[in-house]
């Protein structure tokens, strides 16, 4: 299947950084969201990572101009009718998904894909609530989607053999590596990081440790390049709690049951990096600041 135009709806965090691979391996990009407002916005957040490449002296001016040129941008569903993959990066919420591909089914040709980037949701139960569950599949970038090798490759009951191989074939010509696994909560990278975060957030919802003591103890006691908190912060507080509610409500097994002190977080408004505050609080560069005390 030749692939000419990749769509990619959701201009967050991951849909930014999809497009911006894409873009950079040669591919078109229609990039979508709610608003021209967030759009641009996601075209901003790439434009303001090649330039951080560039001062790294690892790309040419000339080069990030031919890139972004690559990205075009809209904020009608409609216009998604012109490509031939499309790759969903909406919020983590099954209601709000399946809204969106019922939409698209309307607006795509028959022979376009459904990639759904979701962290945890069945996507045998999307794809049977559009007319191409053969032609839909879970395509999972990991954060950042630019510094990140994998992509974990999702099949639902339905998907065909020729989806299945067009999308991996995509996700090689971004340059990734690839896996598959099973359609269950959370594949296999979220079944088994998150419910570490989630244990990391109860440690310090019990007092075992503060913020930094955690973090510390998990990047220089594990060799992880990243403490549990500073991870649930650069996911996204909201994403978490998401990913725990579908693992919990699908294996109806409490070792998934989200920590209250997750939920208040979200609650708090307080979501991670990209609001500026989660576990720690981040200035306009990015730079985190634990809290003062033993701080929850
Ligand atoms: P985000 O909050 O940064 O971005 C979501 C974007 O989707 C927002 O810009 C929002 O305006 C937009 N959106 C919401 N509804 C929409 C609609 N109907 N049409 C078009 N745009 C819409 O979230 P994110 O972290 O980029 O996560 C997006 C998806 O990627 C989720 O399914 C998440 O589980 C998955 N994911 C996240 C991570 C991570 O580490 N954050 C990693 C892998 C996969």
């Amino acid at each position: 299947m030749s692939i000419g135009t990749v769509g990619v709806i959701g201009a967050g965090q991951m849909g930014a950084g999809v497009a911006q691979v894409a873009a950079q391996s040669g591919v078109k990009v229609l990039l979508n969201d709610i608003s021209e407002e967030y759009v641009a916005r996601g075209r901003e957040t790439v434009a303001r990572n090649l330039d951080r490449m560039i001062q790294r002296g690892r790309f040419k001016v000339e080069e990030r101009d031919n890139i972004m040129r690559r990205i075009d941008t809209t904020a009608s569903l409609e216009d998604l009718r012109e490509t031939d993959f499309v790759i969903e990066a909406v919020v983590e919420n099954e209601d709000a998904k399946i809204a969106l591909f019922q939409k698209l089914d309307k607006v795509c040709p028959e022979h376009v894909i459904f990639a759904s980037n979701t962290s945890s949701i069945s996507i045998t139960r999307m794809g049977a609530r559009t007319s191409r569950a053969d032609r839909f599949i879970g395509m999972h970038f990991m954060n950042p989607v630019p510094a990140m090798r994998l992509v974990e490759i999702i099949r639902g009951l339905a998907t065909s053999q020729e989806t299945y191989e067009a999308t991996r074939t995509l996700a090689e010509r971004l340059g990734k590596n690839t896996m598959t696994a099973e359609d269950f909560p959370g594949f296999i990278v979220n079944r088994i990081l998150l419910p570490m975060i989630n244990e990391g957030i109860y440690t310090l919802y019990e007092g075992v440790g503060g913020v930094t003591d955690i973090d510390t103890a998990m990047k220089l006691g594990t060799n992880q390049p990243m403490g549990p908190l500073e991870l649930a912060d650069l996911i996204g507080l909201d994403t978490c709690l998401a990913i725990m509610e579908v693992m919990h409500r699908v294996f109806g097994d409490d070792k998934y049951r989200p920590c209250p002190l997750l939920k208040k977080y979200v609650d708090a408004g307080y979501l991670g990096r990209k609001v500026g505050r989660g576990f720690y609080t981040y200035d306009a560069q990015g730079n985190a600041t634990p809290p003062a005390a033993h701080g929850r």
